[in-house]
């Protein structure tokens, strides 16, 4: 038998990554939108989305709510977190400094800590000038 990985969500109208990651080959900064980001009333956000020029970095990437790591109700834009999960780590993303600490984060943030807690994961907090500290040591 073979394991089946769930289908990813769609993202919808959230286009908080666009915002809150870096995009090297466009040399976008964290925490600046993507000039190609046409906002959550376009029928879809990524201007590039169906052009050779989207990044490679774009096209691979899934966040931790995308990957269903996190419940539906805590889509990032709710939060202006982004959290990724990558190699036994959660990061969280945030689209402008401080917004992990603003109310509107609790709710994710709880249900952060509560997976961290069940799957032993370390948390950090990357602010968009690239400054990292670690939340929670997953032990
Ligand atoms: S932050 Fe996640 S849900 Fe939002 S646009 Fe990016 S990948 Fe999609
Ligand atoms: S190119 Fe598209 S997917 Fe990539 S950051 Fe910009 S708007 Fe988002």
């Amino acid at each position: 038998m073979t394991a089946t990985t769930p289908e990813p969500r769609r993202c919808g109208d959230c286009g908080e990554c666009c915002t809150a990651l870096a995009v090297p080959s466009l040399r976008k900064p964290a925490g600046e939108p993507c000039p190609h980001d046409r906002g959550p009333r376009s029928t879809r956000r990524c201007g590039l989305y169906d052009k050779p020029e989207r990044p490679p970095e774009c096209r691979a990437f899934s966040c931790a709510w995308a990957n269903r790591v996190l419940p539906a109700k805590h889509r990032p834009d709710a939060a202006g977190v982004v959290a990724v999960a990558n190699e036994g780590v959660l990061a969280l993303h945030e689209s402008a400094a401080g917004n992990v600490e603003r109310h509107r984060a609790r709710p994710m943030l709880a249900r952060v800590m509560a997976t961290s807690t069940r799957r032993r994961l370390p948390v950090f907090r990357i602010r968009p000038d690239g400054s990292k500290s670690l939340i929670v040591s997953g032990n």
